[in-house]
């Protein structure tokens, strides 16, 4: 008999299912054509829930090394509507903790300087933690300097023991990337004085929920993050919550502002809001939880359904946007070359390569002009309306949007 696995948090024996969804590849492991032949190496995708301490969270069954070397390919600085959220971002954030010259803020996972080059055009120093040296070079080309490295525990030492005192620590959509949440968390409590405060951003684990957002899960995002499990595991490291902010990024994220447990901070009332809503949405309780294998089933047919009809009635079908997401869900549901003829994106990395599972080549954005479909599949349903805007044209032409999540939608 196998062993249940424990919590990466609390260690406590998960024997919950949020859902599982089989076998996958890694969503980010896009295939060279010449390798189109061969099976790729598929790994258990299972969700499960810790009924201690309620973080959800995928089975590490992937070794890391194995992930950092599959063909990293995202720079955060391709997404238009991403990079005004973070310049809004960077000046409410100077103008609320008054931020000068004489400050520092230090961004963890800081890509390729989308969010800090804002702060240091303000005079503002900063200080980049990012560990893929591709994009790191990036960001030293927009004027922010960048540490190389994974952030732990023991770099945050070796900064404070050089004399860094970050007024602010930020980091967008890392901390579900982690496989040691408690050694990351550590690690920001170990920087922070007085009332210097940590900024952080996750999907937020309601809205997976309620908007069967099942596609965010892939082997890389290892958890899913309520308010609940967050706050459990920042007391734990000496941290406390003091605000919390709802966004629209990513389906529905929350922005959770955090400081040391003494810091003189008086909590907003945006923490009771969250806390409220997920205690009325049961994620306290297994029953919060239970049921939404069948919702993605319900999904996964609908989708299907509505594929084998346009094939059978002779209209053709591209998908756009080779993002994680979406390799979760086409794999989920089993979707080949057999129902969607091509994928493209903007990302020059990712085309003429092939989605890792189901195969279907990756073109430039342009061939859609070149080759125009009945249907577009739009994979990133959370830039939709972005991405429909751009593809005006194709619109005008007869071409139909369609998106999968949270159920099919068809316009215009
Ligand atoms: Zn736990």
């Amino acid at each position: 008999m196998t062993q249940s696995p424990t919590c990466r948090s609390c260690g406590a024996a998960l024997t919950l299912t949020l859902v599982d969804l089989g076998l996958s590849p890694l969503a980010n492991s896009y295939v060279p054509p010449a390798r189109a032949d061969r099976p790729d190496p598929v790994y258990p995708l299972h969700a499960r829930v810790c009924q201690a301490c309620w973080l959800v969270q995928v089975d590490d069954v992937v070794p890391e090394a194995e992930i950092f070397n599959s063909n990293y390919a995202y720079f955060s600085s391709f997404s238009d509507s991403w990079l005004a959220h973070c310049r809004a971002f960077a000046s409410k954030m100077t103008r609320d903790l008054a931020l000068g010259p004489d400050d520092l803020v230090i961004e963890i996972a800081s890509n390729d300087g989308y969010l800090l080059q804002y702060f240091a055009q303000g005079g503002i120093p900063v200080l980049g933690i990012e560990p893929s040296g591709n994009t790191a070079a990036e960001a030293e080309k927009k004027g922010v300097p960048t540490l190389v490295e994974f952030f732990s525990e023991s770099l945050a030492r070796r900064l404070r023991a050089d004399g860094r005192r970050p007024d602010l620590i930020c980091s967008a959509n890392v901390l579900a990337h982690v496989p040691d949440i408690n050694d990351f968390v550590r690690g920001v409590a170990v920087l922070l004085t007085g009332d210097a405060v940590y900024t952080v951003e996750f999907p937020h684990l309601l809205n997976l929920i309620r908007q069967v957002q099942f596609d965010t899960i892939y082997h890389e995002h290892y958890s899913y993050l309520s308010l609940l499990a967050v706050e459990k595991i920042f007391a734990t490291a000496g941290l406390r919550v003091f605000n919390v902010e709802e966004l629209p990024t990513h389906g529905g994220s929350l922005r959770v502002h955090a400081c040391l447990s003494a810091a003189s901070r008086v909590e907003r009332p945006g923490v009771a809001k969250v806390r409220a809503d997920e205690a009325a949405a049961m994620l306290d309780r297994a029953e919060g939880y239970q049921g939404f294998t069948a919702r993605c089933e319900a999904l996964r047919d609908g989708l299907l359904i509505f594929l084998r009809q346009a094939k059978s009635d002779g209209k053709s079908v591209a998908a756009y946007g080779a993002a994680a997401k979406g390799n979760t869900l086409l794999n989920y549901c089993g979707i080949g070359t057999d129902l969607i003829g091509f994928c493209v994106d903007r990302n020059p990395v990712k085309q003429d390569t092939l989605l890792p599972g189901s195969h279907i080549p990756v073109h430039d954005v342009d061939a859609l002009r070149r080759n125009r479909p009945d249907y577009l599949l739009i994979l990133p349903w959370n830039i939709a309306a972005e991405v429909a805007e751009q593809m005006d044209d194709l619109s005008e032409s007869g071409t139909r949007f369609v998106t999968a999540v949270p159920e099919i939608r068809v316009w215009p």
